[in-house]
């Protein structure tokens, strides 16, 4: 089916309280390999690229990929530009047909944030795209995003106000999750969700999603998590897929064959958060 925008993916999910998966593709085969996840568990999902993929590939090349490959799908799926601190680039996404892009000035004050994440919607607006705002930095560093240290918490009365003010789609506070893989087990801050949810009813995006059990991820979906975004265990099952195949088989060198091997791993993957997040069978 054509793509549709964020906000038809997140709404009802948040509604529902189930969670869609935003899996970070680096190419062709992880996009395929996701959304045919999506088609063989019925379920509707984001596909994410970090700005780094975008630089690698271009745009349009990503969005005619995306375009093509969703048309022929039978499942809802968006196209979503991840952390992006460049308003050019954003531009650049949306004016290429792209659904939805975060805004990421978590580094500015919360006055330029606001400003700025404000000047973002209503520049989506004209193109019928969606924005993610976030603003506090998330833990981890992943494709050159992110920091190193926890950001400083924003009272929950001024992320409210945020939301409302800017008008975005989706809103990625600091939960105590991070990018990259956990050295420890994370101290997961339910309440700052429900707390936001409770005086703003708006869809929160779970950043970090990599490593956490299944419990935590059920019980931040039911807070109101209605995005969870993957992207380290795409990077490792895409790797370790191709590491393990080439190591049983050394003398194989048809590419097809070991992508298709690489692509079953990935569907595997993605079909199994799809399950976890409550998406399975929605769409
Ligand atoms: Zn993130």
């Amino acid at each position: 089916m054509p793509a549709v925008s964020l906000r038809e993916i997140l709404q009802p999910a948040f509604k529902a309280r189930y969670g869609v998966g935003a899996f970070n593709i680096v190419n062709d085969l992880t996009m395929a390999a996701v959304l045919d996840a999506a088609v063989e568990v019925k379920s509707p999902v984001i596909i994410q690229v970090s700005v780094k993929t975008v630089k690698m590939w271009g745009a349009k090349l990503l969005q005619q990929m995306f375009a093509e490959m969703a048309s022929h799908r039978p499942v809802p799926a968006t196209l979503h530009l991840d952390h992006c601190p460049d308003i050019e680039t954003i531009k650049t996404c949306l004016e290429a047909g792209w659904n939805s892009a975060l805004f990421d000035a978590s580094s500015l004050s919360y006055q330029d944030n606001l400003r700025l994440c404000k000047e973002v919607v209503t520049f989506a607006k004209k193109y019928g795209a969606g924005v993610e705002g976030e603003l506090e930095a998330v833990r981890g560093i992943e494709d050159d995003v992110g920091s190193d240290v926890e950001g400083e918490l924003i009272p929950v009365e001024r992320c409210v106000e945020f939301i409302e003010a800017t008008g975005i789609d989706c809103f990625a506070p600091a939960i105590g999750t991070a990018h990259g893989l956990y050295k420890t087990e994370p101290k997961i801050n339910f309440e700052r969700v429900e707390a936001i949810v409770a005086r703003c009813p708006t869809p929160i995006v779970l950043h970090g999603g990599t490593g956490l059990s299944s419990g935590t991820f059920q019980k931040l979906i039911a807070a109101g998590c209605a995005k969870v975004n993957i992207s380290t265990m795409l990077k490792i099952t895409f790797a370790d897929s191709f590491k393990s195949y080439l190591e049983a088989k050394p003398n194989e060198y048809d590419p097809m064959k070991l992508q298709k091997a690489v692509h079953g791993d990935l569907v595997k993957m993605a079909k199994g958060f799809m399950e976890t997040f409550g998406s399975a069978g929605r769409a």
